[in-house]
């Protein structure tokens, strides 16, 4: 790996006030691949500074780029770790494949963040609630037009200390539930955390916030029967003291905070089914009062409470607009494990220092 270090580091922001994603740290990693020079090349970390793009650089015109999100942290006694990066690592690969992209070797990958972060260490907030937010990202820059997949990719991690996701914390959220635009179907590219799954959703998200709602709840693509995802989170019910969340049906992101819900909540003897849910079920549900929690989960917010669901016009309140008990326990023990609180059972936490 070739190693470029900044002459002078940044001044840092208030570790108090940092919002999301609005500051990022000195260096970054990036990793070239060219299929006429062999694939891989070596990886480099150097100062976080503009691309120089070709205008004809093709995803800027086809979209061939994906992205993951995860995040790093420091323990009281200064132990900075990861959570489940390899899970990540394996998932933007299987975006990779969806989207015609160099797959990248998982370990290198890991290697190469873990060399990133030692290096941007003294940007991880400890305060809790924050975090340094890892962005690795790849997309295409061989220069032409014509669609075809690409011959050459940039792989970048970048990093951003971050504070809790949502202006107001652990508030529940009130969503709408979007019966004109579909953000994904059986298919389609709902399940790569591809840049495109983005722009398709911003409209939705746009008028949904004029209307005064924080998201888009998002029904499957073919029916706009069946409840989805929220398009940045996946989405879990409390029905009946079960919780109950849509199955990956193919148009549906494998969230990893998702699947550490699942099994935390399965260990600790809480009941989990992964299955359809019309939203006329939660509708109902809610009318015979046995709905009584929903969630979203997802790397930015880890657990985020939702207090109203609007469908045709009408409101779901759950739980009065307060946060659930299940969903609570859920936050503290996933942010718990992470910040090594809590025993890291499932060997999810990995130690870089
Ligand atoms: C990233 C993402 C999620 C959440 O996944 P995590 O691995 O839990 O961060 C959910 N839905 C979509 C569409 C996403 O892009």
């Amino acid at each position: 790996m070739k190693i470029k270090l900044v002459a002078q580091r940044k001044q840092k922001p208030d570790f108090s006030k940092l919002g999301f994603g609005k500051y990022f740290t000195d260096h970054m990693l990036v990793w070239e691949y060219d299929a006429d020079k062999g694939g891989w090349q070596e990886q480099c970390i150097m100062p976080y500074e503009d691309f120089a793009l070709d205008p004809a650089c093709c995803s800027l015109h086809y979209g061939q780029g994906i992205f993951e999100g995860l995040k790093a942290y420091k323990t009281a006694d200064g132990k900075v770790t990861t959570f489940r990066p390899r899970d990540n690592f394996e998932r933007m690969n299987k975006s990779a494949t969806r989207l015609c992209m160099a797959n990248f070797d998982v370990d290198e990958a890991l290697s190469g963040l873990d060399e990133l972060i030692k290096i941007e260490q003294e940007w991880i907030p400890t305060a809790e609630g924050t975090s340094l937010y890892i962005r690795p990202f790849m997309f295409g820059t061989e220069p032409f037009l014509g669609v075809h997949p690409s011959k050459r990719f940039l792989f970048t991690i970048i990093l951003s200390p971050v504070g809790s996701y949502y202006a107001h914390g652990l508030e529940p959220t009130k969503l709408i539930v979007e019966d004109k635009y579909t953000r994904a179907s059986i298919g389609g590219t709902g399940e790569a955390k591809c840049m495109g799954n983005y722009a398709a959703s911003l409209l939705a998200g746009e008028e949904a916030k004029k209307k005064g709602y924080d998201q888009v709840l998002w029904l499957d693509g073919e029916e706009k029967k069946y409840v989805t995802e929220v398009g940045s989170m996946n989405m879990a019910f409390v029905i009946d003291g079960k919780v109950v969340t849509p199955m990956l049906d193919g148009s549906i992101l494998h969230g990893i905070t998702r699947d550490s819900a699942i099994k935390v909540l399965r260990a600790h003897g809480i009941e989990v089914e992964e299955r359809k849910i019309s939203i006329e079920e939660l509708v109902e549900a809610s009318a015979a009062g046995r709905l009584q929690e929903a969630f979203g989960t997802g790397t930015a917010a880890v657990i985020s409470p939702v207090g109203t669901i609007t469908y045709k016009g009408k409101d779901i309140v759950i739980n009065d607009g307060k946060m659930g008990k299940i969903t609570e326990w859920l936050y503290d023990r996933i942010t718990g494990i992470q910040r090594g609180k809590y025993a890291d059972d499932f060997g999810w936490v990995h130690g870089i220092n």
